[in-house]
């Protein structure tokens, strides 16, 4: 069964990061449902009813590339999923690194966003390492000679919309050119030429996203945020990475009492979510066709899902307690589908 080339094993890696018990969640007494077994295989142990009302688990095992359990740094998850990617830029490659899950299971926390909350852990995040890499490798013989330069660009997709996150929330229209290429047009690239440069950026995207939001997570469960750092030759595209904190998937039960609005907002995000999992998919099956057009997100990120040389990761975080069970399970269906043939 193992017989396609390494590339082709190799384009996509979905992996699952499962977070430990919150304060919050103990105090709830809510009790932690998943175990990791092995370092691929997630089990989610559900708690289910009889029709004489006694109880019974129920355990489900779910398969990936890599299953990391709550003791899991993100340096050791930065190293099984986005670091093998890092190289391919600087031969012309297109890597995503998307993080995908409910609101508060840890997205942000692995990416390297605004962290939640006042204990700033200082642990760096993807992006962090991810430029780190970067900065590593341009400065090797190998690649010196290319004569590249690296910019940091930022945005967030609302509502169907492109806002740019280093430029004051301006909404930006996206078109394709001539060439077929999706450009988001007038979005701002910065030159960076160390990882501070980058974090420095990534720091003043964040502050602009939140601003004037009541809540850090109630913004970002309805927004994706696009973090990419370009390496250009001569003023011409070279590579790109792309760092993908998408907007929380769970849309639950309480859509029959939400606004006109919330309710866009979160078929929006829906669509969104399903166009991303078959560009993926597509992009694993090397299909001619790509249905990138379904949504803003996958549109923009065309360039990433088409051509022999983009490579995808995704990393699906989740929760641990009782109480996210249904979303839990929503998420690793959704992680197993990216990539079953
Ligand atoms: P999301 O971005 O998916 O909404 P966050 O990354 O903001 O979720 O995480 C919610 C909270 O849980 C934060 O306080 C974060 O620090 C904490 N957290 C998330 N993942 C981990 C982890 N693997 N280890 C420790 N704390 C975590
Ligand atoms: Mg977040």
């Amino acid at each position: 069964a193992n017989l396609e080339p390494r590339e082709e094993r190799g384009k996509i890696c979905v992996c699952v990061r499962k977070r430990p018990l919150n304060q919050r969640e103990a105090s709830l007494k809510d009790l932690d449902i998943i175990t990791i077994p092995s370092d691929n295989v997630v089990m989610v142990h559900e708690s289910k009813q009889k029709v004489d009302l006694t109880r019974y688990l129920e355990h489900q095992a779910f398969y990936f590339d890599h299953a990391f359990d709550d003791k899991a740094s993100n340096e050791l998850v930065y190293q099984f999923t986005a670091q093998p990617l890092v190289e391919s830029i600087f031969r012309k490659g297109m890597a995503t690194c998307f993080a995908y899950g409910q609101t508060g299971s840890g997205k942000t926390h692995t990416m390297g966003g605004v962290f939640a909350g006042q204990n700033q852990d200082c642990s760096k995040g993807i992006y962090a390492l991810v430029a780190q890499d970067v900065f590593l490798l341009f400065k090797t013989s190998a690649y010196q000679n290319l004569n590249l330069k690296v910019y940091g660009a930022f945005f967030e997709i609302y509502g169907g919309k492109v806002y740019d996150l280093l430029n004051w929330k301006r909404k930006l229209q996206v078109l394709e050119d001539g060439s077929q290429q999706m450009q988001v047009i007038g979005l701002q690239e910065q030159e960076v030429c160390c990882v501070e440069d980058v974090l420095n950026l990534v720091e003043l995207g964040n502050s602009c996203r939140t601003s004037g939001q009541t809540s850090v997570n109630a913004h970002s469960s309805r927004s994706h945020a696009v973090f990419q750092i370009i390496l250009k030759s001569q003023g011409k595209l070279h590579g790109k990475f792309s760092l993908v904190d998408l907007a929380g998937n769970e849309r639950g039960a309480d859509t029959a009492k939400a606004t006109r609005k919330r309710q866009l907002e979160g078929a929006e995000i829906n669509k969104s979510l399903l166009a991303l999992k078959e560009c993926i998919r597509a992009l694993g099956q090397n299909k001619p066709h790509t249905p990138f057009r379904a949504s803003k997100l996958t549109q923009v990120l065309r360039d990433s899902f088409i051509g022999q040389n983009s490579f995808t990761c995704m990393i699906a975080t989740i929760s641990p307690g009782m109480a996210s069970c249904e979303n839990t399970l929503n998420t690793l269906r959704y992680a197993n589908r990216v990539k079953e043939l």
